[in-house]
This record gives C-alpha cells, structure tokens and sequence, in this order.
C-alpha cells in the first residue's frame, strides 16, 4: 500500500493555520498528481479552510458580455480574438438590453455585476454604459468592468462614472499566448488601485500544459496584488481557437489548484474563484459567475441562449450541495 507522504501532510497542515504558504510549499502542493491520496487530503482542507474563511458564505457574480467584435490583442484561447477567426465583424449588445440583463439579475440575486468587453469596444461607450447601468441598479450593487488595459485617466474616468471595480489579470503565458506584455498588466493593477477601483483577479485560463512552477508563479502575482477575489479557472477548449487542441485539464486538477490556492494565501481572502462545477464548489471555490450576453468561452452570439452561460440559479443549486450559503444581497467590501 503507498505510503501518505509526510511533506505533503506537513505543508497542508501548515496551510490549515490559515497564514498562508512560502512560494516552495505551493510549488510542492502543485506537484502533487491529481488522482492521489495526498491530493484528495488537499482538497478537503482547501474547503475546510475556505468555509473558516468566509464563515460558509458564497458568492454569484453576474457578468454581461457588451460586444463580440473581434479582438486585436489574439488572444490564442479567446473566440473574440481575431486570429481564430471564430467571429466575425462587429456585434454590440444594444444598450437597452444591458439594463435588462441588469435589472434580471438583481431580481434573481446576483451579488455583483460585471460589464465585459474585448479590447475593440470604444472606451467612451464603455464610460457610457457604466454610468447608465449604475443608474438602474442599487446604489449599493457593485459594478465591476472586464475590459482592456487602463491609463490611469481612463481608469480614474470609470471610478468616476460608477464603478467600483475591475476584473483583470495576467495570463497563463502573457505575450506567448496573448500579444499583450506582462508589464502592461501589471501597470494597470497599479492604475486601477491608484485610482481606487478594487480588483477581481485570477490565476487562468489554465491548460494541461502548465507546469507547477508556473502555477506557482502565477499564485503568487495574484497574491501580490491583494485582490478582493481571486482562484484558479480552467481554460475552456473553444472550438475553432488556435489552443483548442491542447485540451483541458479535469474538474479534479481544476479542484486540486483551487484548494492549493487557498491553502496559500490562507484566511485573508473572502472569495476564492472559480467555482464552476459541485466539485470545484467542494473544495474550496466559493465565487462563482453566471453569464449573459457575449461570452469569449463561448460561439454563439448570446452565451444564455444554447451556450454556457451559467443561470444564477444553477449557480445557486451547485453551492447548496456544497454545503455554502450563498450571500442575500449585494457582496460586501466594494465601497470606499
Ligand atoms: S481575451 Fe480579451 S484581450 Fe484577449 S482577445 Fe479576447 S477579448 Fe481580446
């Protein structure tokens, strides 16, 4: 019978103090195979640390996708991205139709909202919006955008239509599978912050060919830029995408580095991403997305019709069997 590595069961422990872990530790826990004991003993202590936490309280953030005009940052796992050829022209969701998918979400609960656009979407537009959906949301409803890299100004601009903060994060291979440098992101993280807008980041889109020590490198930047939600995503193989043959890892690997996660930056953090399967959601995921609109996991022209789009309430049912709470009202800690 294999004997339970006594290292692996050291560093978990550790991690259970809720401190956090050294970059070794993390790299050490992300070298473990996926289908072992150890790696079973990890996701259970990522949940248990999780639920200690965030005192068992999950969250659904509600994200739209504005637009599916082909993106000229390429992107390799993108269907925006114009070298995968996956859409074509321009495509704007009209903007009465933003203040539905608004106004429906907060209906069904979401505790956030996030406006999504690739690249290609005019800046101007998107001030636009934000103010314009701010009026029909609650005041106290976060409003976050996913948008493309910042100045300070433009940055500053959206705070000031009514935003309160910004998904952004560096890709797995930044400027190898994006045309986008690692320092471009990295000084938006510093405008964003300069300008008061919180952030929603993530280790991802992460594919079978991502090493531990990239892992590892990637937790750490997350951790070093002191976001309000953070995890580990899985790459989702869009047809027709240039990386789409790499494949994906499974929801048990996926589960594992969520854990990890965790297990490495302890009780600090109230949201830990991505929950997005029961499996994920039980071992230390408590942030999940619903989608709407466009969607750059995703070919068709609305995610929710036919598509992945994820429904509030499946989001809701996928976190009752976890064993989490999901939050009444808007997410907390936003605001200034
Ligand atoms: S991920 Fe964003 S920046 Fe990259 S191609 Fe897609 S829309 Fe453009």
């Amino acid at each position: 019978m294999q004997v339970f590595d006594n290292r692996i069961y050291e560093i978990v422990e550790k991690g259970l103090q809720g401190k956090g872990l050294t970059e070794q530790e993390t790299l050490e826990l992300y070298r473990v195979p996926e289908t072992s004991k150890e790696a079973a003993y990890i996701r259970w202590a990522g949940q248990d640390l999780s639920l200690r936490a965030t005192d068992g309280i999950a969250e659904i953030h509600a994200q739209i996708g504005l637009n599916a005009t082909t993106c000229p940052k390429d992107c390799l796992f993108c269907s925006f991205a114009r070298v995968n050829d996956v859409r074509k022209g321009v495509y704007e969701v009209p903007k009465e139709e933003v203040f539905e998918y608004a106004k429906a979400y907060v209906e069904e609960g979401a505790n956030l909202i996030l406006m999504l656009t690739t690249a290609s979407y005019k800046f101007d537009k998107l001030e636009d919006m934000v103010g314009s959906v701010r009026e029909v949301i609650p005041a106290d409803m976060p409003l976050l955008v996913n948008t493309e890299d910042l100045t300070l100004e433009r940055a500053k601009r959206l705070k000031a239509a009514g935003a309160q903060g910004a998904y952004h994060a560096v890709r797995m291979r930044e400027g190898v599978d994006t045309t986008i440098p690692v320092e471009e992101r990295m000084q938006t993280f510093a405008n964003l912050r300069e300008a008061g807008l919180k952030l929603s980041t993530c280790v991802e889109p992460v594919g079978p060919e991502h090493t531990p020590e990239e892992l590892t490198e990637a937790t750490f930047r997350c951790i070093s830029t002191n976001p309000m939600t953070a995890g580990v995503g899985r790459r989702i193989s869009v047809p027709g995408t240039k990386v789409a043959e790499r494949g994906m890892i499974t929801d048990v690997a996926n589960a594992n580095m969520v854990a990890i996660y965790r297990l490495a930056v302890g009780l600090d953090y109230k949201l830990n991403c991505s929950a997005n399967t029961a499996m994920t959601a039980a071992s230390g995921a408590n942030l999940a997305w619903a989608e709407v609109g466009t969607n750059p996991r995703d070919t068709v022209e609305r995610t929710e019709h036919g598509g992945r789009g994820a429904a509030i309430e499946r989001q809701r049912k996928m976190f009752q069997a976890g064993g989490w709470e999901v939050r009444q009202g808007p997410s907390q800690g936003w605001f200034d």
